[in-house]
Order: C-alpha cells, then sequence, then structure tokens
C-alpha cells in the first residue's frame, strides 16, 4: 500500500518511502500509510503566498463567500462516500454527521455571513470613522486587510472533516491561503476530502494544499504574515508555541487543546424535574458522541451533594441502554476510539481517576461489542465515575479522551464556581437549570474560565444545540488549558487572518482608501442620485432638498393622523414643562417623513425599494416654524453577486435654518445595476 498523497505546490506529491501505517479503528485492519518524506515543506508554504493569497485577495469578499457556497454545496453531494470513509474512524453514521454535515454547514455560514455582513469589496473598513480634528479634516479608521502569508492548520485526529473545514471558511473568506496538516491516525480521511475539492477546481490554485504525515520542518519556514492554528493535546499546543520561528517572527498562533469542561446541575433540579432529565440525557449524550473523544465533552460533572445517589442511578440506567461496537452496523450507539494507542491513553488516565474515585458504571478493560472485535477494534466501554471528595486535584486536571466522566458534589453555588475555576480554562460548560438566579450568578462567576456557556432548561431544550456542538457564529476556544485561542466566533474568525490597521487621513483620502463616503470628504450635486443605477453611482453622489417649513397644522395633522398624540406633540402646557423641550416640538418620524418627501425622485427609475434605516438619532428638537433641509449622500454601494440589483446606504443629515443637524441616519435602498 502506497502512502496517502500530499496535495502541495500545485501537484500531488507521492511518498518516495512506505510510509507509517495507520489502522481501521474498528477493525484494526491497515488502511491506510502517510509520509511527507521528500515534501519541501518551505516551497509549499512558498507557493500559497505566491499563488494562493494573490488570486484569493483578487477577489471581493462577496466573491470568495460565493465560492465557498458552491464548495459546501458540491461536498454535501459527497457525503455517503465521505460517511463510509469516517465509519472506518471508530464513527458511528450520527458521529459521521457530526463531522462532516458540521464541517460543510461552517462553509455555508461564512458563505452567507461574508455577503450579507461585509462589504463587496477587497478592504474591510472596520467600525465607525474616528473624528480627530475640530475643524473635521483629520480622521481616523481601522482597516483590515487579508495577511499575506499561509493559514497552516495542524489539526486533531477527532475531526477530519469539520476540523479543516472550521479553519478553512474564514481563512478562505478572510483572503488568505490555508495549508491543511492533518492529524494521521485519520489523515485519509481529510485526504479524500481535499481530493473531492481538488477535483472539484472550485477553488483558485494555490488556496488550499495538504501534507498528509508528520508536520516535519513546516514550522521552520513560517514567517510573520503565515497564521498556525493549532488544535490537540495541551502538550503539543505548548511546544508549538515555544518554536523557535513562530516566537522569533511573532507567527500568530491560536491553540484549541484539551479541556475538563463541566456541566452544573442546579440545586432545585431534583429528581422529577425536567433540568435533572436534561442533565443526565446531556452527560451520556457527551459521554457517548464520537465515543467522547471531542474537545468539548463533558469531563466533571458538578451535582448538588444530596442529589449524587439520584444522578448516578439516573445516568447508569441511561449508559446501559448504549449499544457499543462497528461503528457501521445498525442500533449501535458507540463505535470505537480512533485507535488502540488512543485506548491505553485513555485507561491510563482511568487509572488516574479510579485511584481517586470510584467507577459508577463501566469497566475500563471490557466492553460487550456488536458485529466487532472488542480487542483488534479500539473499543471502550463508556465509564462514568464518581470522586466524593471534590478537593481532589485529579478530577480537575486529568483528561481521558473518551467516554469518561466524573460526577462530583457540590453544596453551595460559590463553591461550585471555586471548583469550576479548578479546571484552569475550558471550551465549555453547561449550567442546567430553572432558577435564573442561580443561572445568572454561575454564568457570570465561571465565565472567565470559559469560551461559551450553555444554560440549559426546560424552555430552550427542545430546540437547543446541546453541549458539545461548536457554532460557526459564536466563539469556539477557552482560556488557560483550553489552548488561550479563539476559532470561528462569525466574522471574529475572518479577522484573525486580516491585520487591523488604524489609517489617519483626510476624509477626502479615507474615502478614496475605503470606497466608503466619510463625511467632510467632496459630495457631487447634479443628476438626481436615485435617477443613477448601480453602473452609474458613485460615493459621494449627492442631493440637497429644502427647505420645508414645519407648521403646528402639520405637528397636530400627524398626531391625529398616526395616533402618536404623545403629549410633547400635542399639549402646550405639558410640552412647555418638559425640560428638554420647553415646549411642543415635531415628531421625529415626521421629520423622517418630512425629509424623504424632500429627497425622493418619484418617477419610476433605478431604485427599487427602501429597506430599512439604521443609526437615526434625533439630535436637536425641531418647533413650529423650523424649516428642514435634507442632504443625502451615496456612502457605500454593494452590488449583489447572483442579483441584477445592489445595495446602496445613503447618508443622511436633516438640518434646520441654524445648519444644525436636527436628525442623521443611514438610508438603506435596493438599486437597479443598469438603467432598464
Ligand atoms: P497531538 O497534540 O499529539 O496531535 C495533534 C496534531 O498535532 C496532529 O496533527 C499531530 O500530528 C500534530 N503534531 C504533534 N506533534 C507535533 C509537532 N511536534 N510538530 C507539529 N505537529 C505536531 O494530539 P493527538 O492527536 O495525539 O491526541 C493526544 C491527546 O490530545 C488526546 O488524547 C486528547 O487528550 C487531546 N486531544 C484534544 C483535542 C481537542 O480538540 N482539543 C482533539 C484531539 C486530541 P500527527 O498526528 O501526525 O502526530
Amino acid at each position: 500500500m502506497s502512502p496517502l498523497r500530499s496535495y502541495v505546490s500545485g501537484t500531488w506529491h507521492t511518498p518516495s518511502d512506505a510510509g507509517t501505517p495507520v489502522h481501521d479503528a474498528a477493525t484494526g485492519e491497515e488502511i491506510a500509510r502517510v509520509s511527507t518524506t521528500g515534501i519541501d515543506m518551505a516551497a509549499a508554504l512558498d507557493y500559497g503566498r505566491r499563488v494562493g493569497g494573490p488570486a484569493l485577495r483578487e477577489l471581493t469578499f462577496h466573491q470568495r463567500g460565493a465560492l465557498l457556497k458552491a464548495l459546501a454545496s458540491h461536498l454535501r453531494e459527497h457525503r455517503d462516500e465521505l460517511y463510509a470513509l469516517s465509519a472506518k474512524t471508530g464513527a458511528t453514521l450520527g458521529d459521521s454527521k457530526f463531522d462532516i454535515d458540521g464541517g460543510i454547514g461552517v462553509l455555508f455560514t461564512y458563505s452567507s455571513k461574508g455577503r450579507r455582513e461585509l462589504p463587496n469589496d477587497t478592504v474591510w473598513p472596520e467600525g465607525a470613522v474616528e473624528p480627530l480634528s475640530k475643524g473635521g479634516t483629520f480622521v481616523g479608521q481601522h482597516i483590515l486587510s487579508p495577511m499575506h502569508g499561509v493559514a497552516v492548520q495542524i489539526n486533531a485526529f477527532n475531526f477530519p472533516v469539520w476540523g479543516p473545514l472550521e479553519k478553512f471558511a474564514p481563512a478562505f473568506l478572510a483572503g488568505m491561503p490555508s495549508l491543511i496538516k492533518p492529524a494521521s491516525q485519520t489523515a485519509y480521511l481529510t485526504h479524500r476530502l481535499v481530493e473531492i475539492i481538488v477535483e472539484s477546481g472550485i477553488l483558485p490554485e494555490g488556496s488550499l494544499q495538504l501534507v498528509c504525515g508528520s508536520a516535519g520542518d513546516l514550522l521552520d519556514h513560517v514567517t510573520a504574515q503565515d497564521v498556525v492554528s493549532f488544535t490537540g493535546s495541551a502538550s503539543t499546543a505548548s511546544q508549538l508555541r515555544a518554536h523557535p520561528s513562530i516566537v522569533r517572527n511573532a507567527v500568530r498562533f491560536n491553540a484549541e487543546a484539551d479541556s475538563l469542561n463541566l456541566s452544573i446541575l442546579g440545586r432545585e433540579s431534583t429528581k422529577g424535574t425536567a433540568e435533572f432529565d436534561l442533565f443526565v440525557k446531556q452527560l451520556v449524550t457527551e459521554m457517548i458522541v464520537k465515543a467522547g473523544q471531542k474537545c468539548t465533552a463533558i469531563r466533571r460533572a458538578f451535582v448538588p451533594a444530596e442529589l449524587m445517589d439520584d444522578v448516578a442511578s439516573a445516568a447508569s440506567e441511561r449508559l446501559a441502554k448504549v449499544t457499543v461496537g462497528n461503528p457501521a452496523s445498525e442500533g449501535v450507539r458507540m463505535g470505537a476510539l480512533a485507535s488502540l494507542e488512543q485506548r491505553e491513553e485513555v485507561r491510563r488516565s482511568l487509572k488516574a481517576l479510579m485511584d481517586v474515585g470510584t467507577v459508577v458504571y463501566g469497566d475500563p478493560e471490557q466492553v460487550d461489542v456488536v458485529d466487532a472485535d472488542a480487542q483488534r477494534g479500539a473499543f471502550i466501554s463508556p465509564v462514568l465515575l464518581r470522586v466524593d471528595d471534590a478537593e481532589r486535584a485529579e478530577p480537575h486536571q486529568v483528561e481521558a479522551f473518551g467516554p469518561v466522566a466524573t460526577l462530583i458534589p457540590y453544596t453551595s453555588t460559590e463553591q461550585v464556581i471555586e471548583l469550576a475555576a479548578r479546571g484552569e480554562g475550558s471550551l465549555v460548560g453547561s449550567v442546567v437549570t430553572g432558577d435564573k438566579a442561580f443561572a445568572r450568578e454561575v454564568v457570570l462567576g465561571v465565565a472567565p474560565w470559559h469560551g461559551r456557556l450553555l444554560v440549559l432548561d426546560a424552555d430552550d431544550a427542545k430546540e437547543s444545540t446541546g453541549h458539545g456542538s461548536p457554532l460557526p457564529a459564536l466563539v469556539h476556544g477557552g482560556p488557560g488549558r483550553a489552548g488561550g485561542g479563539e476559532e470561528m466566533g462569525g466574522l471574529n474568525g475572518v479577522k484573525h487572518h486580516m491585520q487591523r490597521t488604524a489609517v489617519q487621513a483626510s476624509p477626502t483620502v479615507l474615502t478614496e482608501v475605503t470606497g466608503q463616503w466619510v463625511p467632510g470628504a467632496p459630495r457631487s450635486e447634479g443628476t438626481h442620485p436615485f435617477r443613477k443605477s448601480l453602473a452609474e453611482l458613485l460615493v459621494g453622489d449627492t442631493v440637497v432638498a429644502g427647505p420645508r417649513r414645519v407648521t403646528e397644522e402639520d405637528i397636530a395633522h400627524f398626531a391625529d393622523f398616526t395616533g402618536d398624540t404623545f403629549y410633547a406633540h400635542t399639549d402646550e402646557e405639558a410640552a412647555a414643562a418638559n425640560p428638554l423641550f420647553g415646549g411642543i416640538v415635531a415628531h421625529g418620524y415626521l421629520v423622517v417623513s418630512f425629509a424623504a418627501g424632500l429627497f425622493v425622485a418619484p418617477e419610476p427609475g433605478p431604485v427599487l425599494a427602501n429597506y430599512g434605516l439604521e443609526n437615526l438619532r434625533f439630535l436637536t428638537p425641531v418647533k413650529p416654524g423650523d424649516e428642514l433641509t435634507v442632504t443625502l449622500t451615496a456612502k457605500q454601494i454593494t452590488p449583489r453577486e447572483n442579483a441584477d440589483y445592489g445595495e446602496v446606504r445613503w447618508d443622511t443629515d436633516v438640518t434646520n435654518a441654524d445648519g444644525e443637524s436636527v436628525a442623521k441616519y443611514d438610508v438603506l435602498t435596493l438599486v437597479s445595476k443598469e438603467q432598464k
């Protein structure tokens, strides 16, 4: 059997040696070999920087988003093939879906976020323009631009599809090429995934490379523009973090490592309550999904001391119903660990835990399996322990990376918060309670040690995505022992692959740099901008309309007509006593409506719809007799990739006769790309 090929420098590389064998987790049969012998890692990184980076940076965020969507749809067509291969990692069909569908889901989410939340441009202006001078000629803004290196991923064995895709999607959207190094144990599944991607031809050349086997001297060649993202053991994380090239070049290094995730049962959640059942059910689910080989799985289950026996017996009852065996067989709910070595590792950790606790359910050495050989395959029983002395260090420190959890008692809210911190940083924690005050106290108490917290109760249980599922829109990562990193978290994950630069300049230059009109930059009056298609419209195109006098009758009519008879618009005496107004004022919505009446170009034309207002502020009261003028300026133009129209954001400033702004906001419209 020749080793898996790697995809580097635009070609499939076949290793020159025999490689290291990799075995089917359930049967022990050799199924692949891995080797990186002969791969020029420096050349691969250089290729990514030279070929992949420029190709990606030429595309706008929306174009990258569209490619992510096309890729996700393509991979969806190949799911069955990937599921079948995934069974060899020890995964049941449910586990495989978690990995494969989960990974494809991340691509879809980033595609959609890129197209909805980012400009259709290659530069990302971040946040508001900061005024830096009295006269308004000197302003500042942060811009984000893609790093010019390669996003190097070093992945764990447990999620051979989700792992690479959840790191790839935000990097790609940012405009950075990726190089994937999967864990050797399950590299054959990632290998097939990348083969499918490369064969599809969807991605620009150089934007994705693959190295199957050991990392070799890969990290020796990383530079200041590269990003390294690692998932795996805490010990490898600390070793890689200190790698001389990473330290010397101040390379961005993100780690996501194993942690002692917790679940806390509320004190009022006694046997018979919905939350008691939810706690037990979730605990068992987290033990058996992926045979507990999930960085997010619950390791420490904190239970009110008086409920320990009830929880132990309810969980045991559920665990007894779990069928272990060949992951491809029907009815099997828990498959094998990834390898025999992993099983030895789990048994070693279990021994340390059993020295200070007792086994409530399971036997680390013995398990009944269906359709498989329990010894040749990496099978192990789920093992639930209890450590009644919560002060013992081991349950807070030793992680058995398998279907293992420990029940630990607590007697007060303060104590459980203090015990939670002994895990020294986790990816995720659950608080299972029907008591809102307890939930608040615990969430605020344990938040500094967690990247994500789930409060599970009867209200959200049905729709909850569960403790163990990292979500692309939310942060995945945690402090301290969990690696100290952050992945995904919506657009934050994209920013991890970009450089933030504060640009200080005049409004005119800043407009030129960002492509978005900045107040103070020139405006251009002429043809009404509502008469221009996207092809003709430029940022800075403006209409100034007015003045229009606001009369007492207008205000009374608006109050009558809309039913908004708030006293400040209708009751002279009461309005006079209002310390902010000192008399009748116009409704804010009347001002906005009059402004629309002033700036509109009513005949049919390229403007298709008004779809909202943003950042509306009423700044100065409008009194009867005041005259309103509105200035509407095209601020941001965002053509849609897949439609014949796009969005225009208009800076809107309504002023009175003294030139004071009475209202400021952004009007959002949809505009045709071409004149009809
Ligand atoms: P490792 O930390 O050993 O490996 C993770 C990744 O790092 C693999 O791709 C591995 O490659 C690579 N790697 C290891 N050493 C180096 C190095 N010196 N330079 C560059 N890359 C390196 O974890 P394992 O996969 O062996 O799992 C061990 C333990 O890690 C588990 O028992 C569990 O406790 C924890 N773990 C945590 C996970 C999490 O999600 N947080 C996931 C999986 C495991 P290769 O496979 O080729 O050696």
